[in-house]
């Protein structure tokens, strides 16, 4: 069974045809890297299988649950258990605390207390080498520190799926390098499934697949 299988997604925007029928399956586990030029349509794929956006036509299936047939709050709730997301700019919230921002997915379904999601936002910091950074604030943390919380926080609840969209775009190399370390970190021993829009050709060399995106297809 594959973790996650796109089917023919579809995707314009007026009249510019964006995805022209995208098929795509990933395995437990997996790292699969997507690159190809700016504006090819990685970002809106990306966003269709983190269910932000909806394609035209096509399916998502994730962990055998067509993503797309689920009522709106249902969907809401599967992509915050499911789903980790890491972006370009962290997004960090600046009046939290690290430790606070890592926890921030842990509290929006409810189906965890609050001690457990202490304790995990903890582990995961301790884990990321942020230990003693738990109480700073975002602009009290250096780019790749500020980084390594937003995959903290794409952790939190466990996620089937890690989508990443440029997480290394706006960091130095040796940064960069840190953070793609880490992915394969976390997939080599929880078995963490990651899908990454890359320009990183490094990361892209380093992941299971490299798929090209262009003129609306994925080219293998
Ligand atoms: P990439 O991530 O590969 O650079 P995107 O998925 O961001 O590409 O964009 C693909 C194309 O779709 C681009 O031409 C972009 O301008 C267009 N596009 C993206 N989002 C929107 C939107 N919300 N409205 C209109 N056009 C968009
Ligand atoms: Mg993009």
């Amino acid at each position: 069974m594959n973790l996650l299988r796109a089917s023919g997604i579809r995707r314009t925007y007026g009249s510019l045809q964006v995805l022209k029928g995208i098929d795509l399956e990933v395995e437990q586990g997996e790292v699969v890297a997507i690159v190809g030029p700016s504006g090819a349509g990685k970002s809106t794929f990306l966003h269709i299988l983190g269910t932000l956006d909806r394609p035209e036509q096509g399916s998502v299936f994730i962990e055998d649950v067509n993503v797309f047939t689920q009522k709106d709050k249902d969907l809401a709730r599967f992509r915050n258990e499911k789903i980790g997301f890491i972006f370009q700019f962290h997004n960090l919230l600046a009046e939290f605390t690290a430790l606070e921002n890592a926890c921030m997915p842990g509290y929006i379904n409810g189906s965890m207390n609050e001690k457990d999601i202490l304790e995990r936002g903890k582990e995961l910091l301790e884990m990321l080498g942020l230990k003693d950074r738990a109480n700073h604030l975002p602009s009290q943390l250096s780019g790749g520190e500020q980084q390594r919380v937003a995959v903290a926080r794409a952790l939190l609840n466990k996620p089937s799926i890690v989508l990443a969209d440029e997480p290394s775009g706006n960091l130095d190399s040796h940064n960069a390098l840190e953070l793609h370390q880490l992915f394969f970190k976390l997939r080599d021993e929880f078995g963490q499934t990651f899908v990454i829009v890359t320009h990183n050709e490094d990361l892209a060399a380093m992941a299971d697949r490299r798929l090209v995106m262009q003129d609306g297809f994925m080219q293998p």
